[in-house]
């Protein structure tokens, strides 16, 4: 099976409160998006196509040279689409990975893979919620606590056989997703979780960035 990663870029971390693009905030040195690409080639994923901030497009693809990189779009469907249209024919399966999770161990990505090779149509790593969930109205006040035991955490990577993403993406939703997996699940196809792991956290906020810059000076976790 030949596969090939996205990586959607595009976003400009309105969260975490930097006058860049969130994928070009740095951890150690090194922007997310550098981290993230090598941790795909680390877990040696070799065709990497990264879906760039239309105003630094030229910059993405000096930082990440053994990626293709195309631009990304208003939302972050319209990215992964654009870097869709990139992948080469041969590709039969396809991960996407969020530039905001820098850390990904190729573990993670490793069940993924394995989850593809035996079938799954498309896979998404999770993790159990550890905090009560409540949902709560407009005016701050609880309206019901809800059964966590059913509940995960949804990470990425998530790998999905190509015709199944290419289909789910051409498919003409109107409302917004914050993940692929919602579009296959749109389209009525089962999709399989593995288990995720801690150190896939996405940055979005300060603090997360505060702790992506311990653990890396800590060395890669
Ligand atoms: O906003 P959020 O952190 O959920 O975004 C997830 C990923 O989608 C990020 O890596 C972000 O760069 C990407 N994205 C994108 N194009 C957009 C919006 C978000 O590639 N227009």
């Amino acid at each position: 099976m030949r596969i090939a990663a996205i990586v959607p870029a595009a976003g400009r971390g309105e969260r975490l409160g930097q006058p860049v693009p969130k994928a070009l905030v740095q951890i150690g040195g090194l922007p997310l998006v550098v981290h993230a690409v090598a941790a795909l080639f680390q877990a040696r994923i070799d065709t990497v196509v990264v879906a760039a901030p239309l105003d630094a497009i030229d910059d993405v693809r000096r930082m990440v040279p053994r990626a293709a990189v195309v631009p990304g779009g208003a939302d972050r469907r319209e990215s992964v689409r654009n870097a869709l249209a990139a992948i080469p024919p041969d590709v039969d399966a396809v991960l996407v990975h969020d530039a905001a999770r820098p850390f990904v161990p190729d573990d993670v990505v490793r069940r993924v893979l394995d989850a593809l090779q035996a079938g799954a149509a498309a896979v998404v790593p999770v993790l159990p919620l550890a905090d009560t969930v409540k949902r709560v109205g407009g005016d701050g006040v609880v309206i019901e606590t809800i059964d966590r035991s059913t509940l995960r955490a949804v990470q990425t990577p998530q790998g999905f056989r190509r015709d199944v993403l290419a289909a789910a993406h051409a498919a003409n939703a109107t409302y917004d997703v914050t993940d692929d997996a919602a579009l296959v699940e749109a389209a009525g196809v089962p999709v399989q979780t593995v288990p995720g792991d801690a150190r896939a956290f996405k940055v979005t906020t300060p603090w997360d960035l505060a702790v992506a810059e311990s653990l890396w000076k800590g060395g890669p976790a």
